[in-house]
């Protein structure tokens, strides 16, 4: 996952080599949540289950082994190319210590990130409408009548 540019000095100076011994010297070049390889294309069928070739077995999104499953593989599968990226799992980039960094391929990223992302759309979404209610006053039109402007300043009515 690319790093967003005003993050960009939040990160140790070292990242990449940081990044790179995570994922290949400690997780030996392998998801550490479903054991998914890098760079190798791999068949999935959008559930988390994919085969891995190496192993020949079927592997549930969190790496252990399932049985054959019984879909309808032609329809139902996909080919995806795995991209592992240094995660951290707290969701904090200052915070660069091993226990808190994961190689994570994408798809196990898009997971573990999904609820921060969306508390931050969130967060921002609100932040947006608050400076809207500082310098543009009440929004009437998106049900917050309820806010009264008073002397240039919008104050909750009583
Ligand atoms: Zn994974």
């Amino acid at each position: 996952m690319p790093i967003r540019a005003d993050h960009l000095w939040l990160y140790p100076i070292d990242w990449t080599q940081l990044s790179r011994a995570i994922r290949f010297d400690r997780a030996g070049g392998r998801c550490e949540h479903c054991r998914r390889p890098h760079g190798e294309r791999v068949f999935h069928l959008g559930d988390g289950v994919w085969w891995d070739r190496r192993d020949v077995r079927w592997r549930d999104g969190r790496g252990r082994r399932v049985r054959l499953p019984r879909r309808d593989l032609l329809n139902d599968g996909r080919w995806t190319r795995v991209v592992l990226a240094c995660a951290h799992l707290n969701h904090d980039p200052t915070d660069s210590m091993g226990q808190n960094l994961a190689a994570l391929c994408q798809r196990c990223h898009m997971l573990h990130d999904g609820p921060e992302h969306r508390r931050r759309r969130w967060l921002n979404r609100h932040y947006a409408r608050a400076l809207g209610d500082l310098f543009n006053g009440p929004y009437p039109k998106l049900g917050a009548e309820w806010i009264v402007p008073i002397g240039g300043l919008s104050l909750l009515a009583a």
